[in-house]
């Protein structure tokens, strides 16, 4: 239906409500980073509500004549708009399931939070984090949802479920320990149990990237080379080169234990230390400040202080602070650049590498 309210908020929420059924959490979380001190499901609710009112005010000043242009848009917005739908249609209210969550989130959350605190109590867990393993189908559907949605302000259905549990536990005075938890409660949304797993150490490592156009973290679910899938292992990176540019450099990156010794056919990695969660935070805080590079690149007039290759392609060889200034330099040069390479860093993180308290135990 025509999109004519004036407020940002209620017409996208009117624009979500038109083209999908949402549970008043998954349309709140839409929102999520708006207002403070609410609720995702509060969220959905106040925003159905508004919608409803407005609608039906416009029904009676004959603004929407047509009633059945409503019908869907009411069946998407679940039990809020059912005595309203029952009114105008004078037939029985049949909503659709949540197209995120199939309508499970609330039932979720309350097997998440029993569970969670059974457990804690019978093993006397203090340093304990909580995590979340999504049901698969629940994931796809709200990787599309977010992807096609621009705009929000989306909070992703795991981190409320943490959130929100996490709140309650601790309420119940068993407070999350996120800075250096022992372990982790993983709620597994598709079989509803919760396991306790060990924290993996995390591990410092150094890395060279030797091929182009193979990134840090895998964003996508196509095969693709990554660091990640070379050290399988999720990795935080305090700094990083664009994926095309190949790194020489030693660069660092923490992962999740045990931190193998290995070389795939793009990264060589080696394993430094284990580190505890303070360190952890210093490293991943540092930047590089200057950096040298080797550009390959087409160039029609010859390049002082450049290694000619063949005919118009050379080599130049800079040292800059950021890959702007690189950018800029080659700009400068009016050439047309065919590849980069890292060949040396300078920066605080080096410091700190070689002083970093680490536990080689187990590497
Ligand atoms: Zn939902």
């Amino acid at each position: 239906m025509a999109n004519f309210l004036e407020s940002q908020v209620l017409s996208k929420a009117l624009e979500l409500l038109t083209k999908y059924p949402l549970c008043n959490a998954c349309l709140g979380r839409a929102f999520s980073t708006l207002s403070r001190g609410h609720l995702n499901s509060e969220r959905g609710i106040a925003l159905k509500l508004a919608l409803l009112m407005e609608l039906d005010e416009r029904v009676r000043d004959h603004q929407i004549k047509d009633l059945e242009t409503l019908r869907g848009l009411l069946i998407n917005m679940g039990t809020q708009a059912k005595e309203l739908y029952k009114f105008y249609f004078s037939e029985e209210f049949r909503p659709k399931p949540c197209f995120i969550c199939s309508d499970q989130l609330d039932r979720v959350k309350e097997d998440f939070k029993e569970k969670a605190i059974q457990i804690i109590r019978r093993e006397g867990l203090k340093n304990f984090v909580l995590g979340v393993k999504l049901d698969p189908e629940l994931k796809v559907k709200e990787i599309d949802f977010a992807t096609k949605e621009l705009g929000l302000h989306y909070e992703s259905v795991k981190n409320e479920l943490k959130r929100e549990v996490g709140k309650f536990l601790s309420a119940e005075g068993f407070t999350p320990n996120l800075e250096n938890p022992e372990v982790e409660l993983i709620y597994d949304m598709k079989t509803r149990e919760l396991e306790i797993l060990k924290k993996r150490e995390k591990v410092l490592i150094t890395y060279n990237r030797f091929c182009r156009g193979t990134p840090v973290s895998s964003w996508s679910f196509e095969e693709q080379s990554s660091l990640e899938e070379a050290v399988k292992s999720k990795v935080s990176v305090p700094f990083a080169e664009f994926s095309d540019v190949r790194v020489f450099e030693d660069y660092p990156a923490v992962i999740s234990g045990p931190g193998q010794v290995l070389r795939d056919q793009c990264f060589s990695v080696r394993p430094v230390g284990s580190v505890d969660a303070r360190h952890r935070k210093l490293i991943l805080s540092t930047t590089v400040i200057w950096k040298k590079y080797r550009v390959t690149v087409v160039s029609e007039k010859p390049i002082s202080g450049a290694v000619n290759l063949l005919g118009s392609v050379y080599d130049v060889v800079v040292g800059v602070p950021s890959m702007e200034e690189l950018y800029k330099k080659m700009e400068e040069l009016g050439v047309t650049i065919l590849s980069i390479d890292l060949l040396e860093a300078e920066g605080k993180y080096k410091k700190i590498l070689e002083s970093v308290p680490t536990h080689v135990k187990g590497i």
